[in-house]
C-alpha cells in the first residue's frame, strides 16, 4: 500500500513518543486503555507538534489533562507526569 512521506514520518513519531512512554500513559502508568498522545497546549492555541508538548496518556488522565488546561491551570509535561 503506498503511504505517503509525511504520514510515515508522523506514524514513526507516534511510534518513538510510545517508545519514550514505554507504552504506558505517562501521568499514571496504565497500559490496560488505549493510549492518547496529548497536546499539553492545543495546537489551536499555537501548541507545537515537538517532544516537549506531546505526552501519552490514558483516557481518564487525558480528560483530566484537559480539564486542568481549560481551567486555566499551568500545564507542562513536568506538572502533568507529578500531578
Ligand atoms: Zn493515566
Amino acid at each position: 500500500m503506498y503511504e505517503n512521506p509525511s504520514s510515515y514520518r508522523a506514524r514513526k513519531y507516534k511510534d518513538w513518543l510510545l517508545r519514550r512512554a514505554n507504552y504506558r500513559c505517562e501521568r499514571c502508568g496504565d497500559s490496560k486503555y488505549k493510549l492518547h498522545i496529548h497536546h499539553i497546549i492545543p495546537r489551536k492555541d499555537g501548541g507545537k507538534h515537538t517532544p516537549e508538548n506531546l505526552i501519552v496518556l490514558c483516557p481518564s488522565c487525558h480528560q483530566y489533562a484537559e480539564w486542568l488546561y481549560n481551567n486555566g491551570f499551568e500545564v507542562s509535561r513536568e506538572i502533568l507526569m507529578m500531578c
